[in-house]
């Protein structure tokens, strides 16, 4: 059920957070109801699954990080770059909810689970242990390009007087430099946005690949987040999609989840 949990022990070696009322994981796909091409756990409501067997494993992921599904906030994302401030007027009892137009939640409430779907995309997770801030985002090419992790740590700066010397960052699993050749206007967006966007790419003959965990981890670092406090995953989900689900792997799949919440 959880590739990442830090309360099933499967914390990455370096995101193990001093703070017991910290919850973050990433779920992989098994140990839910969903049937072929969406097995078994796909947290994902518009890919074409049965909803009623995500239902049942979205209920199962929430049992396990022990909040009610209530409490779960699920966004729309849409390669966007909006990112809203969850509180506790915007949760819903209807479990079909999500925050419209948004690839980016963040709360300073207790209680509530930010959750980011992905199927190669990267989910990023940030925290802030002065302040007990959480963020979740999500970002392929476009959100890499568009800042939008940096741009929530601006907005947890300036919404909750965050610091960037207390953000912890984990940056989940996603399609690796080995399987994501991109072309033209991405390459062109990559060396526009990224500083230091050859770290980012790799070169194989005449093609180029992406590594999109790095991009993010390069953002983070020019803002000042602190190279020790971001924890990244080595899982790439194409090479790994008996562990994950990969969209560039298998087309027609579901969506892995990164959740993040505070408990209080
Ligand atoms: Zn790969």
């Amino acid at each position: 059920m959880f590739a990442y949990c830090n309360f099933c022990e499967k914390a990455h070696d370096n995101w193990k957070v001093d703070n017991s009322k910290l919850s973050y994981f990433i779920t992989d796909r098994w140990g839910g109801s969903s049937k072929s091409p969406y097995e078994e756990l796909n947290m994902g409501m518009s890919v074409g699954d049965c909803v009623d067997d995500v239902l049942y494993n979205r209920l199962l992921v929430a049992r396990h990080s022990s909040l009610p599904l209530s409490r779960f906030v699920f966004a729309s994302q849409i390669h966007g770059d909006n990112i809203e401030i969850i509180s506790e007027s915007q949760l819903s009892e209807d479990s079909y909810s999500v925050i419209k137009e948004t690839d980016g939640l963040i709360t300073a409430d207790k209680n509530i689970a930010l959750i980011i779907l992905a199927a190669d995309c990267v989910p990023v997770l940030l925290y802030d242990e002065v302040t007990g801030v959480v963020g979740a985002f999500h970002a392929g090419w476009r959100g890499l390009t568009n800042h939008i992790v940096v741009k929530g740590l601006q907005k947890m700066k300036d919404n909750f007087a965050c610091n960037e010397d207390d953000i912890q960052a984990f940056i989940g699993p996603s399609i690796g430099k080995c399987c994501y050749e991109i072309k033209g206007k991405v390459i062109k967006a990559i060396e526009d946005n990224i500083p230091q966007y050859s770290e980012a790419l790799g070169q194989k003959e005449t093609k180029t690949y992406l590594d999109l965990k790095k991009g993010i981890e390069l953002q983070l670092k020019s803002k000042g987040v602190r190279p020790k406090n971001i924890s990244i995953s080595s899982d790439c989900t194409k090479c790994n999609s008996d562990t994950y689900f990969s969209y560039r792997a298998e087309k027609e799949t579901g969506r892995f989840c990164a959740g993040i919440a505070l408990w209080g």
